[in-house]
């Protein structure tokens, strides 16, 4: 559980044994790439695979800072 409402967890490359598709950049995320994996804590049967700087930029947008 996070304070965004979202829980986010790391996925090792040894453990991305599968492609998918960031919904940050609508790349691929390759086989053994790190990544992170992030789960709305209201639904759990949404989860996605972010690139890891796609995911940062993702929160910057949705929980901006504004700081430039
Ligand atoms: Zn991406």
């Amino acid at each position: 559980m996070g304070d965004l409402g979202v829980t986010v967890s790391p996925v090792q490359p040894y453990a991305a044994r599968k492609q998918y598709l960031c919904p940050g950049c609508n790349n691929t995320i390759g086989v053994g790439v790190f990544h992170l994996v992030v789960v709305p804590d209201d639904e759990p049967d949404d989860r996605r695979h972010w690139h890891h700087g796609c995911w940062h930029k993702e929160m910057r947008r949705r929980f901006g800072a504004g700081t430039g």
